[in-house]
């Protein structure tokens, strides 16, 4: 924007602006908010508003719009939820008491991960801010995040870029803070995932909350928590007592699980539709109050792999499942309780009103009642909650006496504090309230006196207190008995000094009374204020307490059961199910299926048709791993399980949506992940690998992967696959089991019988499915005609003498070789004598 001999407004306004070149300034002038030069420009077109101009007829007007500031918050969220940032610039100064021009500062700069005042549709999930800082090689990482609603801080040592981009992506982030030196990979990753950069680019604060980091002494960590407390004061300028001491948290606390995982075993996110319905989440949530819907959240996305911890959960959920009239009654009694971790940070914030305590006692109130019931059928394995749940009778108290049942909304306008609670504001209300009588005796007095019936004593926030006479008494008053104010149509107002005293007096009684009732209110908030801590802790245990209960509800609904832990190398699953595929169906369509993989099976190669079950036989494996892991039972009729430290899954056709790279790419990406990362106590998922690319050389990797994992990590893996071939493989490997997933034939149609059978499938029914789709009648017929060909070729050639099979040791080579001129995954100049005669058998086939 061309600059030009600028009003001292304007002048104040770029000043401003010049601070917050990333941000939307909007500028205080009385009733609105205003926008200018660019920010006019864009913002009237992101926020539907009017695009006018300041100074018109100048050479070079100003773009301008504005918001009413009454409707503010509305404008403020529809432009950071869309990644922008708002710097709020308000008027320090009353502009009439103000000559010249009135100061103004920025009083927030709220930006998306420091939006607090989320709706009530979020109130389930948290909003994060993160910040991420690399040490000198840019190969190690410090990550710490922030949720300034609820005050929860964490700090965490990160090893790896993967890393760090599943802590980005599990905890839905959108902001993070960086240093301007990150490297440049770094940054490029950040911004593909949609994440706004924030760079702490202000001088460096003399930080209140350092105290925060107390306990965390790595040095990287310690840079992270510093640039993003700083940021947070920067941008936010106001109270942060709420704010949880800093924890230091280790990935490796946690089942370790890509954030492709998360997505495609849609634990929080369903794929199709990005909501929550159809996921696991969706499934186990039965909480009643907005922080245990959060912390249910964060469970499914960190499950547990310390036994210990796992079977404390179970064993709470174990006592609640067999209290089922407790159960009931807790929930009863947690659906009263408020959103206390985002109430204890508006109380920090200085922005609760009436209406928050009252909730806030409203919520207290129902602590002992929670503690009581629990202790009627505790165990050991609620101490830890138990010890938490403390009622805060001082808090419960104060507020009783203090505030009135049902307080306005503003804190400023009165009628908050209740009568009896402090003399002086007794006396002013008294006060008020005589007047109030006075006023109504003048009336009758002045009545009389002037014979006039509808004379009427009144008040207007113009005028203040009048007498007021219709015109065709006029002639009734007596002379100079009153002196006039205002004229109506048909009405003409009076005053007398005596009126105008009480006036006075009537309205300091009442301006003082407001006054005192906000000082009053503030002094309780503040006292409120220093038992933060103690109101966190007990939203934590609650938050527990709702995802216990509701663990339990939904394993009494679902008929799940309580899974045994085994420290040995084995899963035994008796007639388990998919949870989400069952709640669709419907529990009576569902086949439930077992998983047995005894120490000496880690692979399992399911063949079977297309659409008859073998992904979700996988996923339902993945799914009970992870209910078992949060602590919720399994759906199963018996379930025994090692703990697994990390889960890897290729599933489904998703490209990355971060990458964008193609299908195939991706696919070895993550079985590449699963190759490197994957210990003997993981599980892998791999669905169908290799069909993303020529057949030969996906059944090569197939093969080539199979194997390696079989040989050299010894996880437990389940790998489906339509290449009939491999399931040759549990000849040479030992550990390597073949499964198929049954289908029937029934006059001439495919039926599903979606039950896991041992052995391989013996046929693919593709041509059933394609039946199935609806293909013409005469194309299916010649496909058939074609397959029967084929496999009489193919028995002719079984018939020949067979050729030996690859042992174990040495890798095998037949696929790629009948397809060497596209495949140099292996060069052949290994292929030994032997070899060389199975590759000319092979290519003797018409495959
Ligand atoms: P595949 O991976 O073999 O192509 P899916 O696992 O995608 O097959 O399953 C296809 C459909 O079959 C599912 O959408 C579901 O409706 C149904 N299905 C799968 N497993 C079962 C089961 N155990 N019981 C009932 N229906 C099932």
């Amino acid at each position: 924007m061309a600059k030009q001999a600028q009003t001292p407004m304007m002048v104040q306004y770029q000043k401003i602006k010049d601070q917050y070149p990333d941000a939307f300034l909007f500028y205080r002038l009385g009733d609105f908010y205003e926008m200018f030069n660019d920010d006019a420009i864009k913002g009237s077109q992101l926020l539907e508003l009017t695009l006018t101009n300041r100074s018109r007829n100048a050479e070079h007007p100003i773009p301008m719009c504005g918001v009413p500031h009454k409707a503010v918050q509305n404008y403020i969220d529809i432009l950071v939820d869309q990644g922008y940032k708002v710097a709020i610039c308000e008027q320090m100064q009353d502009p009439r008491l103000t000559k010249g021009m009135v100061k103004r500062e920025v009083i927030q700069l709220v930006t998306p991960g420091t939006q607090v005042d989320v709706g009530s549709e979020n109130a389930k999930t948290n909003n994060y801010l993160t910040a991420v800082v690399a040490n000198k090689t840019g190969e190690q990482f410090a990550f710490a995040y922030v949720d300034l609603s609820t005050g929860e801080l964490k700090v965490a040592k990160l090893a790896t870029k993967a890393e760090l981009v599943n802590e980005l992506v599990s905890l839905a982030t959108k902001e993070t803070v960086i240093e301007s030196d990150l490297p440049a990979s770094i940054q490029e990753t950040i911004k593909k995932l949609g994440i706004l950069r924030s760079t702490q680019s202000q001088l460096p604060v003399n930080s209140s909350v350092s105290y925060l980091s107390q306990g965390v002494n790595d040095p990287l960590m310690k840079r992270v928590l510093k640039m993003l407390l700083d940021y947070i004061q920067t941008t936010q300028k106001r109270s942060l007592s709420h704010l949880k001491r800093a924890v230091v948290y280790e990935p490796s606390d946690f089942l370790e699980m890509d954030h492709n995982s998360q997505y495609n075993l849609e634990l929080i996110k369903n794929i199709r539709t990005g909501k929550k319905a159809g996921t696991l989440l969706w499934l186990l949530d039965q909480t009643k109050t907005a922080m245990g819907g959060r912390k249910l959240k964060q469970w499914i996305e960190r499950p547990l792999v310390n036994a210990n911890r796992i079977n404390e959960r179970h064993d709470a959920v174990a006592v609640l499942l067999d209290h089922y009239y407790e159960r009931n009654q807790l929930q009863d009694e947690l659906i009263k309780v408020y959103d206390l971790e985002r109430l204890a940070g508006r109380i920090a914030f200085g922005s609760v009103n009436g209406r928050d305590l009252i909730q806030l006692k409203t919520s207290l109130k129902q602590v002992p009642k929670i503690k009581y019931i629990l202790e009627q059928v505790a165990d050991k394995s609620f101490q830890e909650m138990l010890t938490k749940l403390v009622p805060l009778d001082d808090i419960v108290n104060e507020i009783e006496a203090a505030i009135v049942e049902e307080p306005p909304i503003s804190v400023t306008d009165g009628g908050v504090i209740k009568d009896g609670y402090n003399e002086q504001l007794d006396k002013y209300r008294d006060a008020t309230n005589n007047g109030q009588k006075w006023l109504a005796e003048l009336e009758a007095k002045e009545r009389k006196i002037t014979g006039i019936n509808n004379l009427k004593v009144g008040f207007n926030h113009v005028f203040g207190y009048y007498i007021e006479v219709t015109k065709v008494n006029l002639n009734k008053i007596p002379e100079n008995r009153y002196q006039r104010k205002q004229t109506l149509a048909n009405a003409e107002r009076f005053s007398t000094p005596e009126l105008k005293e009480k006036e006075a007096l009537i309205l300091e009684a009442q301006e003082q009374s407001k006054t005192l009732e906000y000082k009053l209110f503030v002094t309780i908030r503040d006292r409120i204020k220093q038992s933060i801590k103690r109101i966190q802790d007990l939203a934590d245990a609650i938050a527990s307490v709702d995802v216990l209960q509701s663990f339990a509800a939904v394993s009494e609904e679902y008929r799940f059961v309580r899974p045994t832990l085994t420290a040995k190398h084995e899963v035994a699953i008796k007639d388990g199910r998919h949870p989400v595929v069952e709640k669709v169906l419907g529990h009576q369509q569902y086949v439930p299926n077992d998983v047995d993989m005894g120490s000496n099976t880690n692979v399992l190669l399911i063949t079977g048709p297309n659409m008859s079950g073998k992904s979700t036989y996988m996923r339902q494996l993945a799914l009970s791993v992870i209910m078992n892991q949060i602590g919720c039972f399994v759906p199963a009729k018996k379930a025994e399980m090692p703990v697994f430290d990390k889960i890897f899954t290729r599933i489904g056709a998703a490209d990355d949506l971060i990458s964008g790279q193609s299908t195939f790419m991706v696919e070895m990406k993550e079985a590449n992940d699963a190759i490197e990362n994957a210990t003997p106590n993981s599980l892998i998922l791999f669905d169908e690998i290799g069909r993303g690319t020529a057949t030969y050389d996906g059944m090569a990797l197939a093969e080539a992967i199979i194997e390696y994992v079989h040989n050299h990590i010894g996880a437990k893996t389940l790998f489906s696959t339509h290449y009939h071939e491999l399931t040759a493989l549990d000849e040479s490997l030992k550990q390597l089991q073949n499964v198929h997933v049954g289908a029937t034939e029934s006059n001439g149609e495919l039926v599903f019988l979606h039950k896991i059978q041992p052995g391989p499938a013996d046929k693919s029914y593709g041509i059933h499915v394609a039946k199935l789709a609806g293909l013409p009648n005469n194309l299916l017929k010649r496909a058939n005609d074609i397959l029967t060909r084929l496999e009489k070729q193919a028995d002719e050639k079984q018939a020949e003498p067979k050729a030996p099979r690859v042992s174990q040791s040495q890798p095998s080579h037949q696929t790629e070789a009948t397809q060497e001129e596209q495949i140099s995954l292996f060069p052949l100049e290994t292929v030994n004598d032997n070899q060389v005669e199975v590759v000319s058998e092979i290519k003797k086939l018409d495959l």
